[in-house]
């Protein structure tokens, strides 16, 4: 059956130094608890090979937010999959609507990107998520369908099988403004729909659907309470070790 999933994406926040303190705090924290839910972080390229250092990854998984669409090469500034995979780091979040928006990340760019991580034995955490013109026209299911079309549908049911998704709807990024537990469920149930439509109920039933938009400790349990949502991809509330562990709490 599909695991249960609580991600932090740090985003481009904390120096190595803070950074290194909180995987610290929260790895500590993992110790007095049996979490009934996977645990990871993915942080700032710079922190991963120092966080690797420090954390037990078998209680705390730990991933990139992005990767190269390319192998190796002339990519000044660009970091790999390979490179990521080499810090010690075994996920990396693709396609977050950051990302899609601001360094115009498409569909071909992330089919690329899912076969390099998965070429380096990566778990993507794939994003896929409506803005609110989107939410408001009635588009947002054909929109979400598309995404994950485009982005994944390339796969063996095999490789699809290795993916862990992460439902955004970009409104709710970072403004506070959470989907409600039913607006989830239904999107949720309906991507399920999708995969079981390509690739059969079983690896559908097996695909692991994180829910991402303010969530926080407060509404976590709510959440994370529907059937097809398996946990959740969550931004502000992970980077203070009391209220990420507040969300991991929540199953
Ligand atoms: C995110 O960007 O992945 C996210 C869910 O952010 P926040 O929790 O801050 O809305």
């Amino acid at each position: 059956m599909r695991k249960k999933i609580v991600a932090g994406n740090w985003k481009m926040n904390t120096t190595l130094q803070e950074g290194v303190g909180l995987a610290k705090d929260v790895n500590e924290a993992l110790k007095g608890v049996t979490p009934q839910c996977d645990v990871i972080i993915a942080v700032p390229f710079t922190h991963l090979a120092p966080i690797a250092d420090v954390i037990d990854q078998q209680k705390l998984g730990l991933g990139a937010e992005n990767c190269a669409d390319h192998a190796k090469g002339a990519y000044t500034g660009e970091v790999s999959a390979a490179m990521v995979a080499s810090t010690g780091a075994t996920y990396v979040i693709l396609g977050h609507s950051e990302r899609r928006q601001y360094y115009g990340e498409t569909s071909a760019t992330l089919r690329d990107k899912v076969a390099l991580a998965l070429e380096n034995r990566l778990t993507p955490i794939f994003c896929i998520g409506e803005v609110l013109e989107e939410r408001e026209n009635g588009t947002y299911l054909d929109v979400v369908k598309t995404q994950i079309e485009e982005g994944l549908f390339n796969l063996s049911a095999d490789d699809f099988s290795k993916i862990i998704l992460a439902y955004e709807p970009v409104w709710a990024i970072g403004t506070g403004k959470t989907a409600t537990d039913d607006q989830a469920e239904e999107m949720h149930a309906y991507i399920r729909k999708v995969i079981a439509e390509k690739y059969g109920q079983e690896v559908a039933d097996n695909t692991s659907i994180l829910y991402g938009g303010s969530c926080k400790p407060s509404n976590a349990k709510a959440l994370f309470a529907k059937p097809n949502v398996d946990g959740g991809l969550i931004g502000g509330a992970s980077l203070d070790a009391q209220s990420f562990m507040g969300i991991v709490t929540a199953f």
